[in-house]
């Protein structure tokens, strides 16, 4: 799954995993997880995580494909937050290559940037029970004040507009031309993150259901 901030990436990889039953890997928590477990790739990644560094993209592909080649994961899998750019991606593609396997689809859900500046620097949660607001699309009765407990609320750190221009900067430089990756692999689907997300989820699934029914999934 590729996307940038906002679009909707995660309202939709939790529905395509509980419709296909598929389990989830998203980088930062397999990294996590592989921490937590002090497997070997855990302990080296904790040593990049613990100086501040970047954990290599060889490293993190290596993470990866621990699960991808695990009994879970037999059936497929779903990936979000990784690859996260061209050299992660051939690195990927060339470890499923050899595992006889290769990735059937990539799922870009496209957002134009003001509009994922304006959902996310719009958001405000209260402090007593993290209950969201939007000053668009969902406003608080009284400005500033949760409705349902009175409660202070806030903009968190990630959703200042220059932290989301930033974060957008990132994935347009890094993670935007594994489109162009993927669309010479012919795997490339795209959906309009501008739709409702029953009408991105109702898309994506068509498209999962056809592959499938091709046997390419
Ligand atoms: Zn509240």
């Amino acid at each position: 799954m590729l996307g940038p901030p906002g679009a909707g990436k995660g309202t939709q990889a939790d529905r395509i995993i509980e419709d296909f039953e598929l389990p989830y890997y998203a980088t930062g928590d397999i990294l996590r997880a592989a921490v937590k477990e002090e497997s070997e790739l855990g302990r080296e990644a904790k040593d990049y995580m613990h100086r501040g560094d970047l954990v290599p993209d060889e490293l993190i592909t290596q993470v990866i494909i621990e699960r991808v080649d695990s009994d879970e994961a037999a059936d497929g899998f779903l990936l979000d937050g990784f690859p996260r750019n061209v050299s992660q991606a051939e690195e990927l593609d060339a470890r499923l290559d050899h595992l006889g396997r290769r990735l059937s689809a990539a799922i870009v859900i496209e957002a134009p940037d003001e509009e994922v500046v304006r959902r996310l620097s719009g958001r405000r949660v209260c402090e007593e029970n993290g209950h969201l607001f939007h000053v668009d699309f969902d406003p608080p009765e009284e400005e500033g004040v949760c409705d349902k407990d009175g409660s202070k609320l806030d903009q968190r750190d990630d959703d200042r507009a220059e932290t989301v221009k930033r974060r957008l900067k990132t994935y347009h430089d890094q993670t935007e031309p594994l489109i162009g990756h993927y669309d010479e692999h012919g795997v490339m689907h795209r959906f309009d993150g501008s739709d409702s997300a029953d009408e991105v989820q109702e898309h994506i699934s068509k498209t999962l259901r056809t592959l499938r029914l091709e046997g390419e999934l």
